[in-house]
């Protein structure tokens, strides 16, 4: 995927900065007391780091709590005032960046409901141009690269230069033990589309549970990530949205003072020829399952013949299940493990019907 942004580095935004960039506070803002006595706690240990709250909060169903609305943007003023902290909230609609704007917030991001449709964003870009204001594009609700992509790009093409990502999990049929499933692959592929351009990973809307943003955040460090989105309440057990997510300040300290944060240059030489030497393995490695690969989509063509000539269905549901089943099983004995081995084979499967598809078509 081609992605040509125009990203202006986050240490000219911020120079402080130093990673990881941290942006925590309440999934929403609920009263002045809430979010001051957070914001200080927060402030007290991590002076540099930007404070989040959601002030109009899209629900799934109506009736619960929408968010609190205009009223929250003077509590983000005192907030600012009184910690020193970069405020940080959600915009969907023109009007909210108005009012953004009018009330000093510092940055503005868009979330995965708004992500997900492309008159939203271009309604939010077009509020935007003229404006020097760091934006976040969070990734849309499922797994769609292009979205997330082409909401990026509405807001660069607008002259916003301060972008980053925000990688908060995408909705799929088995999320796993996570509220969203990571699908770390999507967010690499973007980087590697443009590597320049930040990313933040928001592990509480993946894991979904305090005890597993530990695991997310580090990892999203490891995969060379430059900021957290770590929602955190000064009591999360009363939180009027997310509660069951939430972190309080203590347990964010302890989160982020268990982080290793480790670099993505090599400056050793030695470290450096011992790398090169076990991705020359890999590389060749790759080669050979490559070629597998290739040999085992030639077989699929000559069945796919032979189906056709039979008439034959290209797919057999019993054949199939017992092929995955058997690959598991032989993948588990060797140190496979078997959602790897599930999910290689349905890529595999998918092309082999694919090319059988294309046979049956040619007749
Ligand atoms: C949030 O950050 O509270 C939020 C609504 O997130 P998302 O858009 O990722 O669901
Ligand atoms: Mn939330």
């Amino acid at each position: 995927m081609k992605l040509d942004l125009n990203i202006t580095p986050v240490l000219q935004w911020f120079p402080d900065y130093h990673k990881p960039l941290l942006i925590a506070g309440p999934c929403s803002a609920e009263s002045e007391g809430q979010m001051l006595d957070t914001a200080k706690q927060i402030a007290a240990q991590l002076p540099n780091s930007i404070f989040r709250a959601g002030i109009w909060k899209p629900r799934t169903r109506p009736n619960t709590f929408e968010g609190i609305g205009s009223i929250g943007l003077k509590w983000m003023q005192q907030v600012k005032q009184q910690t020193g902290l970069r405020t940080a909230t959600e915009v969907a609609t023109a009007s909210h960046v108005e009012e953004c704007l009018n009330h000093g917030i510092d940055i503005l991001w868009i979330g995965a409901r708004t992500t997900v449709n492309p008159f939203s964003v271009q309604e939010i870009a077009e509020v935007l141009r003229g404006v020097d204001i760091p934006v976040f594009v969070k990734n849309p609700i499922y797994p769609d690269l292009q979205l997330w992509a082409g909401a990026l790009e509405r807001i660069n093409n607008a002259g916003i230069t301060k972008l980053a990502a925000i990688h908060r999990g995408f909705h799929s049929f088995d999320n796993g033990p996570f509220r969203n499933s990571p699908n770390w692959q999507l967010a690499v592929d973007l980087k590697a589309a443009c590597p320049q351009l930040p990313f933040i990973c928001d592990p509480s809307h993946i894991a979904g549970t305090p005890e597993l943003i530990p695991f997310i955040a580090q990892k999203a460090l490891d995969m060379d990530m430059e900021g957290l989105m770590i929602e955190t309440h000064c009591n999360p057990a009363v939180a009027l949205s997310d509660a069951k997510q939430q972190v309080t300040p203590v347990q964010l300290f302890e989160i982020l003072n268990n982080l290793h944060i480790r670099s993505a240059l090599v400056n050793n030489t030695e470290i450096q020829s011992k790398l090169d030497e076990l991705r020359c393995i890999i590389n060749k490695l790759d080669k050979d399952l490559l070629e597998l690969l290739a040999k085992r989509m030639t077989v699929s063509e000559k069945i796919g013949e032979y189906k056709r000539d039979n008439s034959i269905t290209i797919l057999q549901v019993s054949h199939w299940k017992t092929l995955v089943e058997s690959c598991v099983a032989n993948g588990k004995q060797i140190g496979l493990s078997p959602e790897f081995v599930k999910e290689l084979y349905h890529l595999i499967h998918d092309e082999s019907i694919r090319i059988q598809t294309e046979i049956m078509n040619k007749n």
